[in-house]
């Protein structure tokens, strides 16, 4: 074991020093998982409400580590938004699910996660443009999803390029709403297609408090006319209430947990 040194400080250089040495390590495997084939997408179904079809499916990237096996995404996206990283990877998942997409049926959607560090990109509406091209999938069958935390800063660029997007015919979807900055000024700023209510609260049902917040939020959306999406649901009971609530669209490990591109081809056979 190590042993704490003459003093503390010491001990903490140690640590910060090797927390520094293995991010560093991570980052350039995961620079070598992009550029070779050490990434793959799973997807998830979504579904419609009512009519319960499968009407798009969530594109999620895994890492497939040589030593450390399956990495999820929460541990490398965010390190690869600190590096950089995120540009190259990102291009990899919208190709990567843009090519996978082209080949399902018309009604079936493909829903790719982007960070907002992507849209600083200024290559960023050409990567899009390439990735819908050279797949040949029609731009509406793409959906961009992106979290609250771009508003934290400057609206004002986003905002032209979340509209640029719309232009080519993408939807944009508010993901995880609810949890981020929470300024309902943003919904006026910018029209998204989509909303979809984090997990943490559809988790909450039938809790009143949640129940409470949910409904209030279909109720905003639907007087902007948006639809709604809600995402984590694991119970027939939370099903039910989110079908009296109103809601357009669920997904969650009731419905399908995510999976690999040959699995999820056989569940749009049955369900779309
Ligand atoms: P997210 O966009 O909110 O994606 C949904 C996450 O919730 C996925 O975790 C999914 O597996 C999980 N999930 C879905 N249904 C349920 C459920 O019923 N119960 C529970 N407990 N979990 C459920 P995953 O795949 O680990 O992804 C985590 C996050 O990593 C994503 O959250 C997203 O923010 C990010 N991410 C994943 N793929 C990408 C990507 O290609 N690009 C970027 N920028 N971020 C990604
Ligand atoms: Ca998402
Ligand atoms: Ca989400
Ligand atoms: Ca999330």
């Amino acid at each position: 074991a190590k042993s704490l040194g003459r003093n503390g400080f010491q001990f903490f250089d140690e640590e910060l020093r090797d927390e520094i040495q293995t991010r560093a390590r991570l980052g350039s495997e995961l620079r070598g998982a992009i550029a070779g084939n050490g990434l793959t997408l799973h997807f998830q179904p979504l579904y419609s409400m009512p009519g319960n079809r499968l009407s798009a499916c969530e594109a999620l990237v895994r890492w497939h580590h040589p030593t450390q096996g399956m990495i999820p995404p929460d541990q490398f996206v965010g390190l690869a938004e600190e590096n950089g990283l995120i540009h190259d990877l990102g291009e990899w998942v919208l190709r990567t699910a843009c090519n996978e997409a082209a080949d399902w049926p018309a009604q079936v959607k493909v829903a790719v996660n982007v960070s907002p560090i992507q849209l600083r990109n200024p290559r960023f509406i050409r990567i899009v443009e390439e990735a819908l091209a050279q797949s040949g999938l029609p731009p509406e069958r793409l959906e961009i999803e992106i979290t609250e935390n771009i508003f934290v800063q400057n609206s004002a660029t986003n905002r032209e390029i979340l509209q640029k997007l719309g232009r080519i015919g993408c939807s944009i979807v508010l993901d995880d709403f609810g949890t981020g900055y929470s300024s309902l000024g943003y919904l006026r700023s910018f029209q998204f297609q989509k909303i979809k209510i984090d997990r943490s609260f559809v988790q909450e049902l039938p809790e009143r408090g949640a129940a409470g917040i949910i409904r209030a939020i279909i109720s905003l959306a639907q007087s902007m006319d948006i639809p709604i999406t809600a995402e984590g649901v694991e119970t027939q009971d939370q099903w039910a209430h989110l079908n009296d609530l109103g809601c357009n669209q669920v997904q969650g490990f009731l419905l399908g947990r995510p999976q690999p591109a040959d699995m999820i081809r056989q569940a749009i056979l049955t369900h779309a």
